[in-house]
């Protein structure tokens, strides 16, 4: 194997990747270099800005330099680490076409000694007819099954695209049909319009199309994606591999990359860095030196935060706060925003494929954080633990009491003091949960579990976040063998939400639901009501 794991958080992995040149760690951002002409010498690449990864094209170094005897690509660009090289697709997709053939480029790749390298594929683009766009998918899937004999038993990691652009059933068929060979890397071909457009939402959509569908096993390289803003997000969803010309394009247009967004170099007064171009220069210095100049130092000073903001996806996936850093990066701009939301439609997806306890806290800023596969392993795990002993039983279902984990509050101390003493043997008969935002139910037995006892919320909840854990709390007791239910409420806006909820549900349904509503549910003056009530439900 190629490519082994070392380290998972959300679909996010740390792996290493084995080339015939050395291992490379993912995720792993590779800078784009011009065999022609470069702004950062690849060695310095190496070097100075730990790049331990390159891509170049094939197709340009085969126009300029194809005649050498001999011709190596390290030598060429002088460069030790791992270079991979493409095939002239993009040029395919700038100019319409290219002078060479899927055979040719194989060859001549395999001859420069690439490390990792693609075969000649069609990219679909952007904004394409759907027939056209199924032509991509074909003509890509029929030149991937011409390259197999060609690529066989080869040293090289061979990348088998995935085309498709926007047409989400041609990624999956793409993705199936392509991931059914054998080759060692995917790539996820046209997503370049799509960030420039800056539809995160349909990147989302497209990755997970391609994701879902490739061998998990096999490194994911997401073709064309080089701003850090975006790294976090495409991380989470299980791209490995990512590269971009980016750093030194962005240069050029005087533009300023930072992890939250992009800035122009012309409106900055301070240099919001730390990297060494900006630790040495100040804001004025650097607009007013000369263009070749200030150029340089803005491809450096790109390229640094774009190595920084990948060493920190790597951090967040060891320490398990993945979804932190991408709900952080979500703020960057609304259409970062839009990505983040559009991911709550995979959370079940994203939950199998998660890994369990990281033992992090589990940070709940608004409804987005409701995603986090922590909260859909909750409900699903709750959903699948009804038992047929609750029939016999009441449920006191009350609102979560304000310590944590809630069975150690002094509230809840008391109340079930109160319990024992009034209820006798019929508190065996007795089941106590607790609602609470935004899992819904948690019984009593699980509060000092993770995440239960280690999740923190923002106060006030928002309105959808109330909603969702109105909806839980209801569809739980729902489909639990409880025939008998005492609903405890405050006077919150959560307690409005879920009790309007067992109102309604009350009349649909053949339970019996009673509901206590009281200024303080927690407050002793009301434990003699509780215990009343009880006692009603349990006939005692
Ligand atoms: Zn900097």
């Amino acid at each position: 194997m190629s490519f082994e794991l070392r380290d998972r958080d959300l679909m996010g992995r740390i792996g290493r990747l084995k080339t015939r040149r050395g291992v490379v760690e993912t995720p792993a951002f590779m800078p784009v270099v011009n065999p022609v002409k470069q702004s950062i010498p690849p060695r310095r690449m190496l070097e100075e800005f730990g790049c331990e990864i390159v891509i170049t094209n094939s197709y340009i170094i085969m126009k300029n330099f194809g005649d050498e005897p001999g011709l190596d690509v390290h030598r060429l660009i002088d460069y030790d680490g791992v270079v991979m090289t493409d095939s002239g697709a993009y040029q395919l997709l700038v100019y319409g076409e290219v002078e060479t053939n899927p055979e040719e480029i194989i060859r001549f790749q395999q001859g420069i000694g690439s490390d990792i390298a693609v075969i000649l594929d069609i990219p679909t683009g952007w904004d394409e007819p759907r027939e056209r766009v199924e032509y991509t998918v074909q003509e890509t899937l029929r030149r991937a099954r011409e390259a197999l004999p060609l690529i066989e038993g080869d040293d090289t990691l061979w990348v088998g695209p995935v085309q498709g652009g926007a047409h989400l059933d041609l990624v999956e068929r793409s993705a199936r049909e392509i991931g059914a060979m054998p080759f060692q890397v995917h790539a996820l071909g046209s997503p370049t319009e799509v960030m420039e457009n800056y539809q995160f939402s349909v990147l989302v959509d497209m990755i997970m199309a391609a994701k879902l569908n490739l061998p998990p096993d096999r490194p994911l390289h997401l073709f064309g994606a080089g701003h850090p803003m975006m790294f976090s997000l495409a991380v989470a969803l299980g791209c490995d591999l990512f590269d971009s010309a980016a750093y030194a394009l962005y240069a050029k247009a005087g533009r300023y990359m930072t992890p939250l967004g992009t800035l122009k170099l012309k409106d900055l007064s301070h240099l919001p860095c730390g990297c060494p171009v900006c630790s040495g220069t100040s804001a004025q210095e650097l607009k007013e030196s000369i263009k070749g100049e200030r150029e340089r130092l803005l491809a450096e000073h790109n390229l640094w935060v774009t190595m920084a903001e990948m060493r920190r996806v790597k951090q967040a996936i060891t320490e398990g706060t993945l979804w932190d850093l991408v709900e952080a990066r979500s703020r960057a701009h609304p259409a970062m925003a839009s990505g983040l939301k559009r991911l709550q439609s995979y959370r079940k997806e994203i939950e199998e494929r998660s890994p369990g306890y990281k033992g992090r806290g589990v940070f709940i800023f608004s409804h987005d954080s409701t995603a986090r596969p922590e909260v859909t392993r909750h409900v699903r795990r709750l959903r699948g633990s009804h038992s047929p002993s609750e029939s016999g039983k009441a449920l006191l279902l009350a609102r979560a009491p304000s310590w944590r984990p809630f069975s150690k509050s002094d509230e809840f101390q008391g109340l079930k003091e109160a319990l024992d003493e009034s209820l006798g043997e019929a508190v065996d008969r007795l089941q106590i949960s607790f609602f609470s935002a935004p899992y819904g139910v948690v019984p009593l037995e699980l509060t000092e579990t993770y995440p239960l006892s280690q999740t923190e919320i923002a106060d006030p909840l928002d309105w959808e976040t109330m909603e969702l854990t109105a909806e839980l709390t209801v569809s739980y007791v729902e489909e639990s063998g409880f025939q008998e239910v005492l609903l405890l409420v405050g006077e919150g806006d959560l307690d409005y939400t879920v009790r309007e909820r067992f109102e309604e549900f009350g009349e649909e349904t053949e339970k019996g639901i009673h509901i206590l509503s009281a200024e303080g549910p927690w407050k002793k003056e009301t434990r003699g009501r509780i215990v009343a009530a009880l006692k009603r439900v349990l006939e005692v």
